[in-house]
């Protein structure tokens, strides 16, 4: 059963800014980490739908036995809901925003909460594909505001993408960081901003390689996905590509390098150089594809049953570290 983790000293107050997708995965994240969680939504109907998938989400835990039902109740006791951003931020330590990817709604939310909250509360953003310095960057406490960029669902996946905006400032960087990796997550730091940053640049390639096999037809979605879930993400699910590589030949990535370097070579020179253009041929034979794979499932329980498996990984993982 999931141990609720209780943070020390830090940050025991923190708000969620934009209650979607993404805000409703930080909330779970928080508040399993013992947090008094704030949340706020411009929809004020949208914060009660969020508390409700919360409840749904946490009783299916209880019945999965991933938590208690005390458990689950200790985490909706720390949730209250706001209809003023300047109140929901009373108190936070730290703010985790997560409003539509839209740069005009982003920076109108950090100047109004640059403007209500202390100098030392860290503002992060959620953004999957935009600069902070674009967001925050003018802003007189551009030094406390960050890109915390997570993967769907938070509160399953951990790893968050840790990037500044130019007026850095390390100590703040610092306790974000903690404060992230102290709630359960796997902050990593990026040195400078890229689109998309890596987790969707690296998710970019493989899906541009994997449309171009079968739009090309070398094989079919279902044997281009069995390569990924009974191949290679087995071994990234462990490891990732350096350590995978490593793991290669016997004297390590060095010599694997060494010894496939020209294979790859030629091959990264036969990878498609077009993008494809997701038009709406594409999409209706990848989609014929994917619902011939899935079956008729909803694509609720779909998600359902991915968060147990990753859970399960994660167990595992833990349960058997890396020596
Ligand atoms: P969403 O549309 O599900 O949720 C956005 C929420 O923000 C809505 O509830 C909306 O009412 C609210 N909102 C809009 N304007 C607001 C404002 N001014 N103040 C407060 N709330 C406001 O979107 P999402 O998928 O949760 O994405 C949120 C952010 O997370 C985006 O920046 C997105 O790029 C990023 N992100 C998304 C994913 C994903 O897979 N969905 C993954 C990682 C990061």
């Amino acid at each position: 059963m999931e141990e609720l983790k209780m943070v020390k000293n830090i940050f025991k107050t923190v708000a969620v800014v934009g209650t979607g997708v993404i805000g409703r995965g930080w909330i779970r994240v928080f508040t399993r980490a013992g947090c008094h969680t704030r949340i706020y939504d411009i929809d004020s109907s949208q914060t009660h739908k969020t508390l409700d998938w919360v409840k749904r989400d946490l009783n299916r835990d209880v019945s999965d036995d991933i938590i208690s039902s005390q458990q689950a109740q200790a985490c909706l006791s720390l949730i209250s809901l706001h209809t003023d951003l300047e109140e929901a931020l009373t108190g936070a330590q730290y703010v985790q925003e997560s409003c539509p990817e839209q740069l005009e709604i982003k920076q109108s939310i950090f100047s109004k909460m640059d403007e209500i909250s202390p100098s030392n509360v860290i503002l992060s953003s959620s953004t999957s594909g935009m600069d902070i310095e674009d967001i925050a960057g003018g802003l007189r406490g551009a030094s406390r505001c960050f890109t915390a960029h997570p993967c769907n669902p938070p509160h399953v996946l951990p790893v968050v993408e840790m990037m500044p905006t130019k007026a850095l400032d390390s100590v703040l960087l610092e306790k974000a960081i903690d404060f992230l990796s102290g709630v359960g997550q796997k902050p990593i730091r990026m040195n400078f901003f890229i689109p998309g940053y890596l987790v969707n640049r690296i998710q970019a390639a493989v899906v541009r390689e994997a449309i171009h096999l079968v739009q090309s037809g070398v094989a079919g979605v279902e044997a281009v996905d069995t390569v990924i879930s009974d191949g290679l993400g087995l071994r990234w699910a462990i490891f990732g590509n350096f350590g995978t590589n490593n793991t290669n030949a016997d004297g390590g990535i060095r010599e694997y390098y060494n010894r496939f370097g020209q294979t790859y070579i030629n091959l990264m020179k036969e990878l498609d150089s077009n993008p494809p253009d997701f038009d709406k041929e594409m999409i209706e034979q990848i989609g014929q594809g994917v619902d011939t794979m899935e079956g008729d499932a909803p694509i609720s329980d779909i998600c359902r049953w991915r968060d147990r498996m990753i859970l399960k990984i994660r167990k595992l993982k833990e349960q058997d570290p890396h020596p």
